[in-house]
C-alpha cells in the first residue's frame, strides 16, 4: 500500500489531462490529486493507474475512467457536509472523491464479493464512509433520504423512481441513462413534483442490473 514519488508524479500529470478535457472544479481535482487511485485496482494494472481510462476490478465490473469520475463529481456540486447517496460502489474510488470532498457518504454495491473488499479497503487508507450498504440501488436508501445529492456509477436503463423521490428540494441527481451508451443526465429538484433536466453528451458504463432477488 504505497504511494511513492512517482505515483503522484503520474497524478499530477493525471489532473493536468482532466483540467486539459475541461474539468474546471477545483475542489474536485484537488480531490483526485489526493487520492492514491493505484490502490483501487488489481496490482497487475499499477502502470495504468494513472492513465484517464477505465479498468476492470473484481466481479467483472470496472473502476470508471477518472475523467467521467470528475466530470459526474463536478456535475453534482458537492458542498462540505453534503448527505450523498452512492449507487454503485465498486472499488470505492468514486467514494473517496466524495469524501476527500468533504461529504457524508452512503453507497450501495450489489456484488457481494466488491462489496466485501471494498469494506475493508476504504477503512485501511482512512476513507470512513457513513455506511456501505449491499443491496440494490433501483430502490435508493428510503431510511437515510432525502439527499443533497445521488450519483449513479452505472449505466440505468431508465430513471428508477425512487431516486428522484429521495431527493431534497435543492437536490441534484447524476445518473448515466441508457442501454447501449448512456447520456449523462442531471435532474435538479426545484419543487416537490418539479424536475429540471439537462443532458450532458455520451459516456460508457457497465450496466445498472436488476436485483437478482
Ligand atoms: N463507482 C465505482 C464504479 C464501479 S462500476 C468505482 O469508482 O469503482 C459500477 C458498479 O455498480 C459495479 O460495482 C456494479 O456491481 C454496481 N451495480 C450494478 N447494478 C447495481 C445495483 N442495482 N445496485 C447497486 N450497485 C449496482
Amino acid at each position: 500500500m504505497e504511494d511513492t514519488f512517482k505515483h503522484k508524479g503520474l497524478r499530477a500529470k493525471l489532473i493536468e489531462t482532466l483540467k486539459s478535457k475541461g474539468i474546471k472544479d477545483v475542489s474536485v481535482l484537488n480531490a483526485m490529486s489526493k487520492i492514491p487511485r493505484h490502490l483501487f485496482m488489481d496490482s497487475s494494472f499499477l502502470d495504468h493507474a494513472y492513465q484517464d481510462k477505465a479498468f476492470p476490478i473484481a466481479a467483472d465490473q470496472t473502476i470508471s475512467q477518472p475523467y467521467t469520475v470528475a466530470f459526474q463529481s463536478e456535475l453534482l456540486q458537492v458542498k462540505q457536509g453534503d448527505k450523498l447517496l452512492e449507487i454503485g460502489t465498486g472499488s470505492g474510488y468514486q467514494t473517496a472523491v466524495l469524501l476527500e470532498l468533504g461529504a457524508k457518504v452512503f453507497s450501495i454495491e450489489r456484488q457481494q464479493e466488491l462489496f466485501k473488499k471494498t469494506s475493508k479497503f476504504l477503512p485501511k487508507l482512512g476513507y470512513r464512509a457513513k455506511r456501505l450498504i449491499f443491496g440494490d440501488g433501483y430502490k435508493g436508501l428510503q431510511e437515510e433520504a432525502p439527499f443533497d445529492g445521488i450519483i449513479v456509477t452505472a449505466g440505468a436503463p431508465f430513471v428508477p423512481k425512487p431516486l428522484l423521490e429521495q431527493l431534497k428540494i435543492g437536490g441534484r441527481l447524476v445518473i448515466p441513462v441508457g442501454e447501449e451508451t448512456q447520456v449523462m443526465t442531471l435532474y435538479i429538484r426545484k419543487e416537490e413534483k418539479t424536475f429540471e433536466k439537462e443532458t450532458f453528451g455520451d459516456f460508457r458504463f457497465v450496466p445498472l442490473l436488476e436485483d437478482k432477488s
